[in-house]
């Protein structure tokens, strides 16, 4: 991503957290060169008929970073920020947040530029269908599996199942994770992430002395993070003071009635948000942030938290349950501040860790039930805090470093175990 194509204000900060964690372990410089830039990268353009008969044409991306430990692994993002830059920086976090994880998979993303607010049912099935047609070739079971991100879901997961198995012959499970349980997803795997992000904030509770019930906390986000991970809060005594979408946020010191928020969201609400919510006063998402409250959650878009507004965060412990929410310039300010931050690649590594387990019982055929999975998705993340709280103490580094420290060690160590194919 030093190269030009790849340049974008997410792959930058990408390229720089792992320049800074390469410079700390004294990573062998062969490795740093390859590490720095992905593997591979696909455009590709989708013609979608629309309802009114015309044809639009939408950019689609898949970034494979690294796939020396295994499959290359990562979700599909339709968004309008969609670009290659941004697709290959969360291609490239993907592969230290399963090897951090420990996770015999490596790391890739993809996407593609479009607002699925305006799209039909129809047309989103049309632009799936033929996205996953222009990377068939490049994705599969042993290869390259991917899952849903921000604007993709379980319906879209299955089309694309769909689609590569109807090119296959044969039905195929195992070539996306997100699956609905019926075509071969697992159980919690939809809560996966925002359940991931409570388990890390747990072992953080404990570490800082702070009592969860009664605690307070903001959530920036109410898609399938935010409001599971709202939720999965409050049912373990957090005050939820705080959430909002990107029609604005609601607020009340006393603390929301999640249940009724989502149940308005998802039901009474037309456009499946939270404008008109009757819960609450009105706040925007900047006003969120700035909350005074224990735990903050951005849990929506990449780079929210900045060098303007990190001084004037509130909170004792950050929770990143989006990818690249915040800045290297305002993570300095967090540290300064004394604020515990649970890197994304740890606290919202949940989702990953649920999809590798769907992938194993896919290619397995043999499954298992919810409390299984829950039960194997804390011991990995509680593992996996006290390795990365464990490497911040004895490197004298912040939690972020320390966890890309672990992932990036890993791959590398696997790379020079394998050598370099010329
Ligand atoms: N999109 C999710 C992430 O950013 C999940 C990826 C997956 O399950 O493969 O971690």
């Amino acid at each position: 991503m030093a190269t030009v194509e790849w340049r974008s204000p997410a792959s930058e900060m990408a390229v720089k957290q792992f320049e800074i964690a390469a410079g700390k372990l004294n990573l062998d410089k062969n490795v740093a060169e390859r590490l720095r830039r992905p593997d591979r990268a696909l455009i590709v353009s989708v013609p979608v008929m629309r309802d009114d008969r015309r044809v639009q044409v939408f950019t689609g991306y898949r970034v494979q970073h690294n796939d020396t430990l295994g499959p290359f692994k990562g979700g599909i993002r339709y968004h309008p920020d969609v670009n290659l830059g941004e697709v290959s920086a969360l291609a490239m976090w993907m592969t230290w947040k399963c090897a951090l994880a420990g996770l015999p998979l490596g790391g890739a993303k993809g996407g593609v530029s479009c607002d699925p607010a305006e799209l039909s049912r129809a047309e989103v099935q049309g632009l799936t269908r033929r996205y996953t047609a222009e990377i068939l070739n490049i994705i599969g079971p042993e290869v390259d599996v991917p899952a849903p991100d921000m604007g993709t879901d379980e319906q879209v997961m299955a089309w694309v199942m769909d689609t590569y198995s109807q090119h296959k012959g044969h039905a195929v499970p195992g070539v996306v994770t997100g699956k609905p349980v019926a075509i071969g997803g697992t159980v919690g795997r939809r809560e996966a992430t925002g359940r991931g992000v409570v388990y890390t904030i747990g072992e953080a509770a404990k570490h800082l002395n702070i009592d969860l019930v009664g605690a307070t906390a903001a959530v920036q986000g109410f898609g399938n993070v935010g409001s599971v991970a709202a939720k999965e809060l409050a049912d373990v005594g957090v005050k939820i003071v705080a959430i909002s979408d990107k029609t604005g946020g609601r607020y009340d010191p006393k603390g929301l009635p999640i249940q009724s928020v989502i149940e308005y969201v998802t039901k009474t609400s037309k456009s499946f948000t939270l404008e008109g919510c009757p819960h609450g006063e009105r706040i925007t998402n900047a006003e969120l942030l700035e909350i005074q409250c224990d735990i903050l959650v951005p849990a929506a878009l990449g780079m929210q938290i900045t060098a303007q507004n990190a001084p004037k965060l509130k909170c004792r412990l950050l929770a990143e349950g989006a990818n690249g929410p915040t800045t290297l310039d305002a993570d300095a300010v967090l540290r300064e501040k004394g604020i515990f931050v649970i890197p994304d690649v740890l606290a919202n590594a949940g989702g990953v860790i649920v999809s590798y387990f769907e992938w194993v019982q896919d290619l397995q055929n043999f499954f298992w039930t919810e409390d299984e999975i829950n039960k194997k998705l804390r011991a990995i993340l509680t593992k996996s805090f006290y390795e990365v709280l464990d490497m911040s103490r004895t490197e004298k580094v912040d939690m972020r470093l320390a966890a890309l420290m672990i992932g990036v060690e890993r791959v590398s160590r696997a790379m020079l175990w394998r050598g370099l194919y010329a």
